[in-house]
C-alpha cells in the first residue's frame, strides 16, 4: 500500500482500494486543503506528483447548524 502525503498540508491522502498502486496515473484529492493532485504510480512508487491544472470548484463553506435552538423550557415553580 502506497502512502502519499499532501505536499501542502502533509495530510496523508487515502488511496482508494480500487486503485492499483502498481500502475496508476490519475488524480487524487486532499480533503484537508481541497487540492487535486495529478499522481502517477508505478510499482508502488510515486513517479509523478503535480498539482492538477484544473482545480475543483471549492464550495463556499456551509455553516453547519448543529441544532435548531430550542426555546427555553419554562420551569414551573
Ligand atoms: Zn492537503
Amino acid at each position: 500500500m502506497v502512502e502519499i502525503e499532501c505536499l501542502v498540508c502533509g495530510e496523508p491522502i487515502k488511496i482508494p482500494s480500487c486503485i492499483v498502486s502498481e500502475d496508476y496515473d490519475g488524480q487524487l484529492f486532499c480533503h484537508k486543503c481541497n487540492l487535486l493532485w495529478n499522481i502517477k504510480l508505478k510499482s508502488s512508487k510515486v513517479i509523478k506528483y503535480k498539482l492538477a491544472e484544473k482545480q475543483p470548484e471549492v464550495k463556499p463553506n456551509i455553516k453547519i447548524i448543529s441544532g435548531i435552538p430550542r426555546p427555553k423550557e419554562r420551569k414551573e415553580k
